[in-house]
């Protein structure tokens, strides 16, 4: 489309609004004086658990769960009603004729149609300003694994939303940019993100993949986890918000108190209830997840030839995702190696960060994309 002939934009980031007044399209002017054309740029981790948007000078400009609240039935079915924080709210307490959804699993599009709406939604929280002409660009994280097709749908959903150039970068590439690594030196580095759905290890050097392995235990496993032991064990059911509650809780305990209160209902009684639970008690109910995540490790460092191995021994891994920061996470993973592990400065928003980061650095993109 010429910036001259003034037409009205099928862009959906411009029916906001943007530009028009009175229905009308008025010439807003894309150019400013000193800086040229402007055209924004987007750093966009679509997590299976939260959605991360960083501006290109870094600024973190949405942080979301990766969910939707829909009309379920009736004429408006599909309708967007709540997105974000709110449909979240929404979980385990959804109103009939609603449904909440999550538009991503295992961090890849699985229907189109969800995704995209979710997209647009999305991206037309960010894009607000009004001189905007240029349709912005966007470096999109994808998980390691991803598939053409996967792939394929992304980037169709994120054009679908306005964006006038996407280029995808591996989550674990992005995540070790956005908190310091340089993924183009020649000595070896190894992450580990633990998400929502899936933990991943990744080896890199030199601007290529060494190894990767990933699981399906991660964060959301360890909820489940947590709502297990007390449905077995303490006859008790609790709510999904509930269980990932207490783990959060349990993550910041550290040198807190020795036990913490969940509240539910009584299985057999049906009644409310609370019950005591130790520290200890939980974290042994999360220990078949924390293996899980050490045995894909151990698979990594297998696959991996003997002198990166060694780099990794000396320097250590870094790890980040919202999972990482679960009481004694890193402790069992120093336990189970002997290496050092290094938490991420920032880690639910690094993987954002570093895509952010990558539209300056095309170098990243043409290495790993
Ligand atoms: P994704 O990349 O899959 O969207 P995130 O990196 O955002 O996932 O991590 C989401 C997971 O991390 C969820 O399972 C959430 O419960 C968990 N999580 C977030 N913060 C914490 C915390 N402080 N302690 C333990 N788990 C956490
Ligand atoms: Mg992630």
């Amino acid at each position: 489309m010429s910036l001259w002939t003034g037409h009205l934009s099928r862009n959906p980031l411009h029916s906001i609004g943007v530009g028009t007044t009175n229905g009308r399209w008025h010439w807003d002017g894309g150019f400013r004086p000193g800086t040229g054309w402007i055209q924004a740029g987007y750093g966009i981790d679509l997590g299976t658990a939260n959605t991360v948007v960083a501006g290109v000078d870094g600024t973190l400009l949405l942080n979301e769960p990766s969910v939707m609240a829909v009309r379920a039935d009736g004429d408006r079915k599909g309708q967007l009603v709540a997105v974000g924080g709110a449909a979240k709210a929404l979980v385990g307490r959804t109103p009939i004729g609603m449904a909440t959804v999550r538009p991503l699993e295992d961090g890849v599009i699985t229907d189109l149609q969800t995704a995209r709406s979710f997209i647009v939604a999305i991206l037309k929280r960010v894009h607000r300003h009004p001189w905007q002409v240029l349709p912005p660009q966007a470096v999109i994280g994808v998980p390691w694994g991803a598939t053409e097709l996967e792939k394929r749908a992304l980037i169709e959903a994120v054009e679908e939303a306005g964006v006038g150039h996407v280029d995808l970068v591996p989550e674990p590439i992005a995540g070790a940019l956005g908190s310091g690594l340089n993924p183009l030196e020649t000595r070896a580095r190894m992450v580990v993100d633990v998400g929502g759905g899936t933990a991943e290890v990744t080896a890199f050097c030199f601007g290529g993949i060494l190894a990767a392995r990933s699981c399906r235990t991660a964060g959301d496993e360890m909820t489940m986890a947590l709502h297990q032991y007390l449905r077995v064990e303490h006859k008790m059911l609790i709510g999904e918000l509930a269980a990932e509650n207490l783990k959060m809780q349990l993550s910041r305990n550290g040198s807190g108190p020795r036990s913490l209160t969940a509240e539910g209902r009584d299985l057999a009684s049906d009644r409310a209830r609370t019950q005591e639970l130790s520290v200890d008690e939980l974290d042994a109910a999360l220990r078949p997840v924390t293996d899980s995540i050490v045995q894909t490790l151990a698979s990594c460092l297998q696959d991996m030839p003997a002198q990166a191995v060694a780099d990794v021994m000396q320097d250590g891994v870094l790890v980040f995702g919202g999972g990482s920061l679960v009481g004694g996470f890193g402790h069992r993973l120093e336990e189970a190696f002997g290496f050092a592990v290094h938490q991420a400065e920032r880690p639910l928003t690094c993987v954002a960060e570093g895509a952010a980061m990558c539209l300056r650095r095309p170098e990243i993109v043409k290495a790993f994309g």
